[in-house]
């Protein structure tokens, strides 16, 4: 670290401050406050105005104002609640202040005659204007009081630390700046200048002090550049971590491999089908990529259906031609099962050997597979997140394929790059379902971007229908009727606990109660809690349709792939999340025939469940369902569990500030071309601890 860090204000502990004693030092570090910078940047979540006295006759309703004048009444009234009401007369207007809770010593204070000054929100009430138990202090004892000179900032807090004492602190902090000792500002003037934003010091001191007269609602609104300056110097140390990241992953090269003419016109004639516009487009990003020589770290996104699989299988076939191992991994277990079904048909008839490997795989079978994929007989491999464990060694991984719905944290990328052989295997991740176009451009930062914007040709859009339980028989004689008519339906059960044998029993329960409801039917079960075998026979039977109702947990949620079902019901919806229930629903409406989804949900509702089935009922986009669920749940519930610590960021917020990412990406670049030496600097400030990927 340069030696002006270490001497630097910001990170000086705050115990350097004066009336800071280990019980304080506890509670400000549970805020994650040890140093002074961490104090400079715990921003004031709003302001008061106390720098000027409003005249009553200028009053807005619902604003917050200093006002001063003389009480011209004093009356407990009884009304439905009794309260002190005190009219206030300046040399403008009239106004009430009302007090349902008093003293009587209060009371006998507030004398017609009196002058005060109160500070409090202007409310229409019974007698026009009121403040309802303002702050106020008698202006004759304090005769001639000044105003603040300074909005008066409101901090975030936490139990037992009063804003007065938030400012006595920010007080002593203020004054060290403002004599100059001197906080790193990281960020070069020439860099500052592009997007007219203060240095640091400046825009600390605005925001800790905004003088009288600054613009409140501009400071709301997140749009002073004061704000703005902080907000992107955070989000551009993310990014910068993020592409140092990536650096990280291109250093050794990686394999050039061209497209594979051949393979690749022997897999498209087999198919029944020609591909998309939207997957040729993509699969040609992917093949520039590959044969580049530099790792390919790639992203693609594509709604529910929209044949990411067909684009992964055709970016194989470029490595196996070129006699290089794949590896294919996804989250699930009967998920990576179908790929391998998939992949196999389509790949065995070219002379590709195939593997497959699942933490359920032990004993012989674990070894024979470990050997074969070794010694390089497995060319394309498959499974779950077995494949990237330490025992599992390669002999020439070209190319690993992550179909990963959010569970695969950019760490996990790391250990996969440590499976190549003096280079970086190529990495293709495909996500479950669409990421909100501003959390891809943070979280996703390190890697290139493909969409798969264009689903495949005669599909019907799925009507989403919510029905209550209560009418549970009616949606069961509707199946009845369905599967008479030789459709297929899914019936799917969830349960809040994340237990998968917990979730089993109740299908079991539900598939009981379905059989003795509709004996003509003919039902399937399937659940987490099965043999990888007994798994694969019932989804065989299901495709080939021998099952018509197939009840399950749901672990069919991700890729499974029937076109012949049609109908699909969700038990309980409201205890799943918006992108969950999207990925189910993508299971039917795959076929030519109308497809109907049935939410079974248990009212009452809660506001985010009411507000998730209104999202499904409004939309099958992907990308629009994507968005709508980052309102309602945040960026860290979005990206999953393992990446929350990603988003945690202590000054932007991805929801408002997300417009600036375009302008992140532009400014990282210049960074890294006109301050290198910042980069790591700014990335330990503001990841610190936290950084995230190992090494940063
Ligand atoms: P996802 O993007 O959700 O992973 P899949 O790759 O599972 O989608 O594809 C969904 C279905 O669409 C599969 O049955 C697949 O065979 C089929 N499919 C893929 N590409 C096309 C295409 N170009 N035309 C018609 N069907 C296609
Ligand atoms: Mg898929």
């Amino acid at each position: 670290m340069p030696a002006i860090l270490e001497h630097s204000l910001g990170l000086a502990p705050v115990t350097e401050l004066k009336n800071i004693g280990d019980k304080f030092a506890e509670k400000l570090a549970k805020l994650g406050i040890q140093h002074i910078q961490d104090l400079l940047f715990h921003l004031p979540l709003r302001y008061q105005d106390r720098t000027r006295i409003t005249p009553i006759g200028a009053l807005h309703p619902n604003s917050d104002a200093v006002i001063e004048g003389e009480i011209r009444l004093a009356d407990v009234v009884f009304g439905k609640r009794r309260s002190l009401a005190v009219r206030l007369q300046d040399g403008t207007g009239t106004v009430t202040l009302r007090f349902y809770h008093f003293t009587a010593a209060q009371k006998n204070n507030l004398k017609i005659g009196t002058r005060i000054r109160c500070y409090g929100e202007a409310r229409r009430g019974k007698s026009g204007l009121e403040f309802y138990h303002p702050e106020y202090k008698f202006v004759d004892d304090l005769s001639a009081a000044p105003t603040e000179e300074t909005l008066t900032p409101i901090y975030p807090s936490t139990e037992g630390l009063t804003q007065a004492r938030w400012r006595q602190l920010m007080d002593q902090v203020i004054h060290h700046l403002k004599r100059g000792r001197a906080i790193d500002d990281l960020i070069p003037a020439e860099l500052l200048t592009p997007f007219s934003l203060p240095d640091l010091r400046q825009a600390l001191l605005y925001l800790h002090r905004p003088p009288a007269g600054a613009d409140l609602f501009e400071l709301e609104a997140r749009q002073h550049p004061a704000q703005k300056r902080l907000i992107m110097e955070e989000l551009l140390a993310h990014h910068l971590s993020l592409l140092k990241m990536r650096a990280e992953m291109q250093i050794d090269p990686a394999p050039k491999l061209p497209t594979a003419n051949q393979l690749r016109d022997k897999l498209l004639s087999q198919l029944p089908f020609s591909p998309t516009g939207a997957q040729l487009k993509v699969e040609s990003e992917i093949q520039t990529d590959l044969a580049s020589g530099v790792p390919m770290l790639r992203l693609v996104q594509g709604d529910v259906g929209s044949g990411k699989t067909l684009v992964a299988a055709l970016s194989a076939l470029s490595a196996l031609e070129q006699g290089f191992q794949v590896a294919l991994m996804a989250p699930t277990e009967i998920l990576a099962e179908q790929h391998f079904i998939n992949f196999k048909t389509w790949f065995e008839p070219l002379g590709i050997s195939l593997a497959w490997l699942a933490g359920k795989v032990k004993g012989k079978a674990r070894e024979a597979t470990l050997n074969a994929i070794a010694n390089g007989e497995a060319k394309m491999v498959i499974g779950t997140h077995a494949l990237f464990q330490k025992d599992v060694e390669f002999s020439n991984l070209g190319l690993a394929i992550i179909d990963e719905q959010h569970r695969f944290g950019v760490h996990q990328r790391l250990s996969l790059k440590e499976k190549g052989k003096g280079f970086s295997p190529h990495q293709l991740i495909m996500t479950a379902t669409p990421i909100p176009r501003t959390l891809a451009m943070s979280a996703y930062a390190d890697l290139d971007t493909s969409i798969i914007d264009e689903l495949p040709p005669g599909r019907t859009p799925v009507n989403t229908v919510a029905i209550d339980q209560q009418r549970r028989e009616q949606i069961m004689s509707r199946i009845q009727a369905a599967c008479t008519d030789g459709k297929q339906a899914y019936w799917v059960c969830t349960l809040i606990e994340e237990s998968e044998s917990l979730e089993a029993q109740a299908a079991e329960v539900t598939a009981q109660e379905l059989q003795t409801r509709l004996p003509d039917v003919k039902i399937g079960l399937v659940h987490g809690r099965l043999k990888p075998q007994e798994k694969a026979d019932i989804m065989t039977a299901f495709k080939q349709g021998d099952i018509d109702l197939l009840v399950a947990t749901t672990v069919i949620e991700v890729g499974v792939d029937v076109p012949n079902a049609s109908l699909m019901i969700i038990e309980n919806p409201e205890r799943l999340g918006l992108s969950q229930l999207h990925q189910l629903r993508g299971r039917v409406g795959r076929g030519t025939a109308e497809s109907h989804c049935v939410l079974l949900y248990q009212s009452p509702l809660g506001q985010q469940g009411k507000q998730r089935i209104q999202a499904m009922r409004d939309t099958t986009d992907g990308f629009k369902i994507a968005e709508i669920d980052l309102e309602i749940r945040g960026p860290g519930e979005v990206l999953g569990t393992r990446q929350t610590g990603l988003m945690q960021m202590r000054i932007a917020d991805l929801q408002h500030d997300g417009y600036l990412l375009n302008d992140i990406k532009q400014w990282a670049h210049m960074c890294q071309q006109q301050a290198p030496s910042v980069v790591d600097p700014l990335v330990q400030r503001w990841l610190g601890e936290n950084v995230r990927y190992g090494q940063v």
